[in-house]
């Protein structure tokens, strides 16, 4: 199978800029920001969608939040920022990859659109 366009940020076959990884997932800044912090959380593991997740999988996914809340600190944002999931087209998902946003550094209004 083909690789994703994140997995393919992560191994550098094409450009991206990685601002963190471990052994389960990385963290790429998004190259169309909606905010003055717009980054990608992203498992190394290839899962479509948070739908397609299994039980086995929880482990993983608590441990995206963990690092978003890391990476947020990092950029001082730790009383206002935003994490969205897209699931699916019809939600706004254009990658297939999972992958959290980290939002921050401006006011965010709610609902989203
Ligand atoms: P989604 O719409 O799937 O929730 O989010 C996909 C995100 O990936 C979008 O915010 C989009 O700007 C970002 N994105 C798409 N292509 C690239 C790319 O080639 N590099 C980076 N860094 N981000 C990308």
């Amino acid at each position: 199978m083909e690789d994703s366009l994140f997995t393919k940020i992560r191994k550098g076959d094409i450009p991206g800029k990685i601002v963190y990884e471990d052994d389960l997932c990385f963290a790429i800044e998004d190259i169309n920001p909606q905010a003055p912090v717009h980054i990608l959380i992203i498992p190394i593991k290839e899962i479509e969608k948070v739908s397609d997740a299994s039980e086995k999988d929880i482990n993983l996914l608590g441990h995206l939040l963990h690092v978003s809340k890391k990476i947020a600190h990092d950029h001082s944002l730790e009383n206002n920022y935003r994490l969205i999931i897209n699931n699916g087209a019809g939600a706004g998902q254009s990658v297939f990859h999972i992958h959290v946003h980290l939002l921050g550094g401006r006011s965010l209004d709610w609902p989203p659109g």
